[in-house]
């Protein structure tokens, strides 16, 4: 069991900065995504808590203890990357034991724990089988397994899901995070795919360009973001977001979205953060949490495209500049060039400054 802080680091690779301070502490057997576009800093920030990479400023303490010249083989870490690193030559018995005979445990304890691992890994059957040959899919796993069957007790993994196919990385998810809730390690784990940090962390860390942005658990990084990035970020399609400018209305204070008309009615923590505001804010809604209705209330856009995906539809709306997107299960047949009434629902309505980016969370 271990609890991670980082205290203000920061990494530079010559003139350019990967990471800009930061600070972040992963509680004992929690589960934090670090999720960011490609280049954010992710992988920096694991291999140096990993002990790969040396911090340019800052501490990594584990349980306390500064890790600082703590070469990787001493900090008790797994690691898991995102290409399978797995003996060839050897079977995905031999594999998954093969850290725990290099540390010389007892033959019995050995076969038990490869043992539990494959069970819990659906491996079982592929225990005699030469590793060579083996599809990408069994590989990750046996490569996980050789590591989480240390039982560190804090294990990462890089983007140990891209590079298998869909409907496996589906089961994966599944197996890893019931492996952490049987092992309660501390896991830290890189993703550029918000499906992977939603469904599998405690919370996420969301990066972007060498900058923490937002720490918080999966609901609450969906349901209010801090900024902008994360905004547009997290959800699919992300939050739409809409410039206007604070308007006295005959029902209080609304926004004027320009061409598109003014915002329907604002719940008083809304007006409240808006009051707040000192010029143009942005007013960011969900697609999925609209309601349809009637002319002449709420907003009216033009659909410029209908992408129809199974169960969902997503309706892409423009007028100018201005555009946006909603999600409808049943979309009633709607077609491009028809005009969309629709309500952002109230209390799903989030605020930002638009020159800061920041949300206004003042209510
Ligand atoms: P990806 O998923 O694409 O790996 P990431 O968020 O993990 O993205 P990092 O690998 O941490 O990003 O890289 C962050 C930035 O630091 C990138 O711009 C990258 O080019 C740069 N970088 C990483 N390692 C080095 C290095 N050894 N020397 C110089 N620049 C580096």
């Amino acid at each position: 069991m271990s609890t991670i802080h980082l205290q203000q680091l920061v990494k530079r690779f010559g003139p350019f900065t990967a990471l800009k301070t930061m600070d972040l502490t992963i509680a004992d057997g929690e589960f934090v995504a670090l999720l960011g576009p490609s280049g954010c800093g992710k992988s920096t920030t694991m291999n140096m808590i990993a002990g790969m990479e040396r911090p340019s400023e800052g501490r990594i303490l584990f349980d306390g203890r500064d890790m600082a010249g703590v070469p990787m083989g001493r900090r008790g870490v797994g690691f898991v990357f995102q290409n399978y690193a797995i003996f060839t030559h050897l079977t995905v018995g031999q594999n998954l034991a093969y850290g725990l005979r290099a540390t010389r445990r007892p033959v019995d304890e050995v076969n038990r724990r490869v043992s539990a691992m494959a069970d819990l890994l659906q491996l079982t059957t592929m225990l005699d089988r030469p590793s060579a040959g083996l599809s990408v899919n069994i590989l990750q796993r046996v490569a996980i397994g050789r590591s989480a069957v240390m039982e560190p007790s804090i294990f990462l993994l890089d983007e140990p899901l891209s590079n298998v196919d869909a409907a496996f990385r589906t089961v994966m998810r599944t197996e890893l995070k019931a492996l952490q809730r049987q092992f309660r390690q501390t896991m830290v784990y890189v993703t550029h795919d918000q499906l992977e940090a939603m469904t599998m962390a405690d919370r996420i860390a969301v990066m972007d360009h060498g900058v923490l942005q937002q720490v918080g658990t999966p609901l609450e990084i969906y349901n209010d973001p801090d900024n902008l990035f994360v905004a547009r970020f997290i959800g699919s399609p992300g939050m739409n977001l809409l410039q206007g400018q604070p308007v006295e209305t005959a029902t209080g204070l609304a926004l004027d979205l320009g061409p598109l008309g003014q915002t329907p009615p604002l719940s008083a923590p809304q007006v409240a953060a808006l009051r707040q505001a000192k010029a143009d804010v942005v007013y960011g809604f969900r697609p999925e949490l609209v309601a349809l209705v009637p002319e002449g209330q709420g907003m009216a856009m033009p659909i410029t495209f209908v992408e129809r995906i199974g169960a969902r539809t997503i309706l892409h709306l423009g007028q100018g500049s201005a555009s946006a997107k909603v999600v409808l299960e049943n979309d009633a047949g709607l077609q491009t060039g028809q005009i969309l009434h629709f309500a952002p629902l109230a209390h799903a309505v989030r605020l930002f400054e638009a020159a800061s980016g920041i949300a206004l969370k003042g209510a």
